[in-house]
């Protein structure tokens, strides 16, 4: 007989579910699922409700971040991201109207100037990284990336002419300071250990995050920190990943480098990023719209449902839940089943799995380990 699994102090939030364009609807609806199966097995009440961004808003508004998709962003508990982005804007960057403005300004607009991306590593998909096993085993990596600051918001520049570009990067010491101290108190609950990404041999702005953070690092004499350039973190990522701990770096440094971390877990498909700050968190795949299998039921939800686990874990304190999840995408993965991201040689071929039978099994999993 089923039963449900009463929490003492049932939670009721208002979750913004924003599923984007290509695989980002696709994934989202089972990230979506999973957290009206936690509710319903737990005994939360969960208000969702839906909103447009990225490539469909431009064609539904023409704005990329309709005003409504922004007041109900702001407005909510938590937001579930899929992924923006259509090839039509790939090969036109002269587009002036784009589907990541609509991130960028969300971002910005929320104030969620930190990125948390844990590289967790599930011992079953040893094999589905291009690493070796050995080298990966015991990786548990958790990345925090400045997300509002940087060459990316600083101000664009282009000739009449054409033939001269420019990006400002820029840094105020308050933006590093913020994510510091999150970086820092997160590694004290972790093995107390953070590292420091720049490229301090050569820009001033990294000069400038060094020197901050060397500062905030005398309130945390526990942590043992350690600052690297960001060309030597790229090699020894690869060549040791277990060597980390905490990472923490600005913008387009975490940008490629969490990219480059994506094959430790084996696919772009399972990693999962919480984006915080002063208000609303935003949960999200840190994959993108993926044009290659959109519409085809090939993309991997388990970044998604991941996303699900981490806005149960940071963004409402709910951990028996969020590990609840996790556990039941490592059991799902233990019993064999693959999408074909994750799949190698020696996955049986019934067990490789479309999104949606992937999204059910987990779904399963969920419930068997409350009914049991
Ligand atoms: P991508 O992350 O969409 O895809 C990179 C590769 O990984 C592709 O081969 C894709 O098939 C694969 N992949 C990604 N997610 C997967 C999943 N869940 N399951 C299985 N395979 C998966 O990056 P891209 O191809 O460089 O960009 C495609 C579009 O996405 C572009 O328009 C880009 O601007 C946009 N983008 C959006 C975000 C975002 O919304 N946060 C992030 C990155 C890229």
């Amino acid at each position: 007989m089923r039963h449900t699994k009463q929490t003492d102090l049932p939670m009721n939030k208002n979750i913004l579910i924003i599923p984007g364009d290509g695989i980002g609807q696709e994934v989202t609806k089972w990230g979506t699922a999973i957290l009206e199966k936690i509710a319903e097995l737990h005994g939360h009440n969960f208000v969702f409700d839906e909103a447009i961004m990225g490539h469909t808003a431009i064609e539904a508004t023409g704005n990329p971040l309709p005003d409504e998709t922004l007041e109900k962003a702001k407005t909510s508990d938590a937001i579930l991201f899929g992924a923006i982005g259509h090839a039509k804007y790939d090969n036109d960057p002269s587009a002036k109207v784009r589907p990541e403005q609509g991130l960028l300004k969300i971002r910005k607009e929320l104030g969620l100037y930190a990125n948390l991306r844990p590289i967790l590593l599930f011992d079953e998909l040893l094999d589905a990284s291009s690493l070796k096993p050995e080298v990966l085993r015991g990786t548990d990596i958790l990345f925090f990336r400045e997300l509002t600051g940087d060459v990316y918001f600083g101000e664009k520049n282009r000739s009449a002419d054409g033939n001269f570009a420019s990006d400002l990067m820029n840094y105020n010491r308050f933006e590093v300071e913020r994510i510091a101290v999150k970086a820092f108190e997160a590694a004290r609950t972790r093995r107390g250990k953070l590292c420091s990404v720049d490229k301090a041999n050569v820009l001033e702005t990294s000069r400038l995050w060094r020197e901050t953070v060397q500062e905030i690092a005398k309130k945390y004499p526990d942590v043992e920190t350690e600052h690297m350039f960001i060309d030597n973190a790229a090699m020894q990522l690869v060549k040791n990943p277990r060597k980390f701990d905490v990472v923490l770096t600005a913008n387009l440094f975490g940008d490629i480098l969490t990219d480059e971390a994506s094959q430790i877990a084996g696919s772009m498909g399972m990693l999962a990023s919480a984006s915080v700050g002063d208000g609303t968190g935003f949960y999200e795949p840190i994959h993108g719209s993926a044009h290659d299998i959109a519409g085809q039921n090939k993309a991997n939800p388990l970044a998604s449902i991941l996303s699900a686990a981490l806005m149960l874990d940071i963004g409402f304190g709910l951990k028996e839940e969020a590990g609840l999840v996790t556990n039941a995408v490592a059991e799902t993965l233990k019993a064999g089943f693959r999408t074909m991201d994750i799949a190698d040689t020696s996955t049986a071929k019934e067990n490789i799995l479309g999104t949606n039978e992937m999204g059910i099994k987990v779904l399963e999993t969920v419930t068997e380990f409350v009914n049991q």
